[in-house]
């Protein structure tokens, strides 16, 4: 068994969660958090806490950075930098793209190299089976820290490029976070009519697993080849028809006495593509409106 030392900075709900993960995989973990008593139950079970960022940063090669976000790890490190030299930082929090890619720079001017990673599971999924990380950035780190970094989730590489981590993370949770959202606001709609949640949940199950399925209902990956062909068909299901549609959503949202922001900024995305030119055109013609934000 692989029972490489590591540190752990940030002990928030994730970062204590992955630091007490690695000590059931049997590494030695040495630990540092701005808040010191954090540290004390991952002490109670056998982890090392450093005084210091600077000891932090010593005591191994391999340093998980789990903080809210990047400038918590400048303003951690930001004074221990001499101590950054030949360090493997592994930053599993969360930022912006650019965030990362300045991160990686400053990394690789104090001698160290930064592999980035966006973790797709919450403090209770982290070294459970079906957990995965999107690492980017040099893959020999992967490569050498690979079998350490599988006791907290299965690492999936997407490239040299350490945005990437970030962009299919925010790819991800911005989906997570619109499907989940629709769905409340679609329980409140019903709500207002008495309408029970648990009645419109076979509805709400049926329509998700439609979209991912090979059926005609199966629109990421109909969706997924007209983007790839760059051709946006509408046929008889046309974008100016949906955005009628779009319209009648939000009369219903406020008749029903729920906020009319998301389906309202959803109505605006639809006729703006339509007044591009794309009215006849089907749903993913939308990408086109995005592609040239207004604001
Ligand atoms: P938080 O995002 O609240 O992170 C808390 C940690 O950040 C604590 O260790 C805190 O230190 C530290 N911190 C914040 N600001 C600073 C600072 N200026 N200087 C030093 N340390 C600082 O909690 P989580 O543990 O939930 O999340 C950590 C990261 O993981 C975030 O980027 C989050 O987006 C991401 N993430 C979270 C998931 C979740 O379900 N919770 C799932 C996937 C990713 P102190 O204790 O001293 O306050």
């Amino acid at each position: 068994t692989n029972t490489s030392p590591v540190t752990v900075i940030g002990l928030g709900p994730m970062g204590a969660t992955m630091a007490e993960t690695f000590l059931k995989a049997g590494h030695p973990v040495t630990v540092w958090n701005r808040t010191a008593s954090k540290a004390d139950p991952l002490v109670a079970q056998g982890a090392t806490l450093a005084a210091t960022p600077a000891e932090a940063l010593a005591a191994n090669e391999l340093i998980v950075i789990s903080q809210t976000h990047y400038q918590a790890m400048y303003d951690s490190l930001g004074t221990a930098t001499e101590a950054l030299e030949g360090k493997v930082l592994v930053n599993l929090s969360s930022d912006t793209p650019e965030v990362l890619r300045a991160a990686g720079r400053w990394a690789s001017e104090h001698g160290a190299e930064l592999l980035t990673g966006g973790i797709m599971v919450p403090p209770p999924g982290i070294g459970q089976p079906g957990a995965f990380t999107f690492y980017s950035g040099p893959e020999a780190l992967l490569e050498r820290h690979g079998e350490t970094l599988k006791a907290l989730s299965d690492t999936t590489y997407m490239g040299d490029d350490p945005g990437l981590a970030m962009l299919f993370y925010q790819a991800s949770l911005f989906m997570f976070w619109s499907a989940t959202s629709s769905y409340m606001h679609a329980l409140a709609m019903l709500g207002s009519a008495g309408i029970a949640p648990e009645a419109f949940l076979p509805y709400a199950a049926g329509l998700y697993s439609d979209l991912a399925s090979d059926g005609p209902m199966g629109y990421l990956k109909i969706l997924t080849r007209e983007v790839s062909a760059g051709q946006y068909p509408g046929g008889d299901n046309s974008l100016r028809m949906q955005a009628v549609g779009a319209d009648h959503l939000v009369e219903a949202s406020r008749d029903a006495g729920v906020d009319t922001a998301y389906p309202k900024a959803l109505r605006d995305l639809f006729w703006r593509t339509v007044e591009m030119g794309h009215g006849d055109g089907g749903v993913s013609s939308v990408l086109e409106a995005m592609k040239k934000p207004v604001a």
